[in-house]
């Protein structure tokens, strides 16, 4: 049977899950383009002091990876890294990978029906298929304030942590609120002489259930398997109830709002500071963050809430936009990504030439998140409308993933040169999904990266999660055009050096 070769970009959560299956299913004609110098996504990119996450650790790995022996219930940053540098080398995938070669554009050939790939250094390749994974949030915002190049201390964003800086005995601004920022600030506040915390919008905060797994769990879990898993079933049921309140029924988490109001008064001591990190908005809005820490953190005498957004910067301070000047040595901004760039600005061409960014101009929208009509052969992990308030994204890839498996079972199956989602299927899939997303939390009225400029939501799954799995548990064939390949000599000798993974002449490598 024929190979069909596979371009996987990013080897992070979602390349790597991809490239396991593939291998598990006797598949090795792929190779996954990496722009960084090793694996690992977002855990590779944001080292800031106190990254964790704040999903279990054993439900935020691969279920067909299980690593028993998590030392905390959230694992810290190094540990999550690790365990994604592990999975890599126990598959051998890294020869399967090409670092530091970004892929910057990627046009697909209609009468090839194949994609061919140019990457930074202006190098081509070719696939049939192309198998995004770049991670919705990896290109780190910095907002553009005035002044801020003629400001003469240092200034990195949390997803680029400056190591070389010592923050030690200085002052510093810290822009932003968010998830980096609450767990950044309480790791850095002891050290620095006095710390300017910029919020634009308070986040709600709970608790974080959070404790070190004693060694007895962790041999228990190596030991019996099946106990592992229980465990894992149970955390993700834990969470995926909660999903009830973000998108059924928003009055749910206005009881959870009251723990958060009870985490407040527990934690913050002074009544004005109470009253300016209490947000007035509904909860569950903006991603609900978990802390025990970061309260804590805020009473300290060296720290201040400026409860406004950063409005310009001169040589040596940063001015709030009420006015007030603060003098600051260094400014770090923990302002969020460009949930927009979803394919990291890669030029992606699809029929007739048109762009996705064109696809796209009034909102990217994507079949279960991973399928553009007019992009045949294209498949984005973690596009569009498949984020997550409330679970591990990792099940969402898994099961994307295993979508996509199919899809490809199906080509080899049936000898088809492409597959493509019909666009009025697209359009209602996301019609419906619009529609549903319009009676959730996340549209009650606050501003949050989860919305377009428009006011649509274009990042998250309006459901449960146990729903996407059902739904994408086996593709649609009605929903799909399917074009058969064309039997050529020229097609055949390419498949067998895509299967052998040769460079065809002075053609366009083949991966
Ligand atoms: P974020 O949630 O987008 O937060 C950005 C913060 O910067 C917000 O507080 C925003 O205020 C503020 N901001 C932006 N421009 C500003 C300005 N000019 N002046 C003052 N404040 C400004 O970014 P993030 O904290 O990096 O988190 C992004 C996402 O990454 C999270 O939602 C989460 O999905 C993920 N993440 C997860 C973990 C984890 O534990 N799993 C940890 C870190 C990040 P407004 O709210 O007013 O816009």
């Amino acid at each position: 049977m024929r190979e069909i070769s596979i371009a996987i970009v990013g080897a992070g959560f979602s390349g790597l899950g991809m490239a396991i299956q593939l291998q598990k299913r006797g598949i090795h004609s792929f190779t996954i383009f990496e722009a960084a110098d090793e694996v690992g996504g977002t855990w590779r990119d944001n080292h800031y002091p106190g990254c964790a996450c704040d999903v279990p650790s054993h439900l935020y790995s691969f279920s067909f990876e299980p690593k028993p022996d998590w030392t905390r219930k959230y694992g810290e940053q190094h540990e999550i890294f690790e365990y994604l540098k592990d999975v890599t080398d126990r598959h051998g995938l890294r020869e399967h990978i090409r670092f530091e070669t970004p892929v910057v554009a990627a046009r697909y050939d209609e009468d090839e029906a194949r994609w061919h790939l140019t990457t930074g250094d202006g190098e081509t390749a070719t696939a049939d298929v192309l198998v995004t994974g770049t991670g919705p949030l990896s290109v780190p915002t910095i907002p553009a304030v005035e002044g801020l190049a003629r400001f003469t201390g240092p200034t990195f964003h949390s997803a680029r942590w400056d190591h070389d800086v010592d923050l030690a005995g200085k002052r510093v601004a810290v822009v932003g609120t968010g998830a980096s920022a609450i767990q950044l600030v309480p790791r850095i506040a002891p050290e620095v002489a006095r710390l300017h915390l910029f919020q634009r919008t308070p986040p709600w905060v709970l608790p974080k259930p959070d404790r070190a797994f004693h060694p007895l769990e962790k041999r228990l879990f190596a030991a019996a398997p099946p106990l592992h898993r229980a465990y894992r079933y149970l955390t993700y049921w834990a969470r995926e109830w909660s999903a009830f309140g973000f998108v059924a029924a928003p009055g749910v988490l206005d009881y959870a709002s009251r723990f958060a109001r009870r985490h407040v008064e527990a934690q913050v001591d002074d009544p004005a500071l109470r009253d300016l990190v209490t947000p007035d908005y509904r909860m569950g809005c903006k991603r609900v963050l978990i802390s025990n820490d970061y309260y804590p953190a805020l009473n300290r005498e060296n720290v201040e809430v400026v409860p406004h957004g950063l409005s310009h910067v001169t040589e040596r301070a940063v001015i709030a936009s009420d006015g007030s000047e603060r003098e600051v040595d260094a400014i770090v901004f923990a302002t969020g990504f460009d949930v927009r760039a979803f394919l990291n600005g890669i030029e992606v061409r699809g029929r007739g030439g048109r762009t996705l960014d064109e696809a796209w101009a009034d909102g990217a929208e994507a079949y279960y998140g991973l399928l553009v009509s007019g992009f045949p052969n294209l498949y984005t992990l973690l596009g569009p409308n498949t984020g997550l308030g409330h679970n591990s994204m990792v099940f969402m890839i898994e099961a994307q993933v295993r979508y996509v498996l199919q899809c490809l079972e199906r080509m080899r199956r049936e000898d088809l040169a492409s597959l493509e989602v019909r666009a009025d299927d697209q359009r209602a899939f996301d019609d419906s999904v619009q529609e549903r997303l319009g009676h959730t939390v996340w549209s009650t009225g606050c501003q949050s990266w989860y919305l377009d400029e428009n006011g649509r939501n274009f990042t998250l799954w309006p459901g449960f999660t146990f729903e996407y799995w059902l739904r994408t548990r086996r593709p649609d064939r009605r929903h799909f055009r399917a074009e058969p390949r064309r039997r050529s000599r020229a097609v055949a000798q390419s498949s067998r050096a895509v299967a052998d993974g040769d460079r065809v002449g002075g053609a366009p490598r083949r991966v």
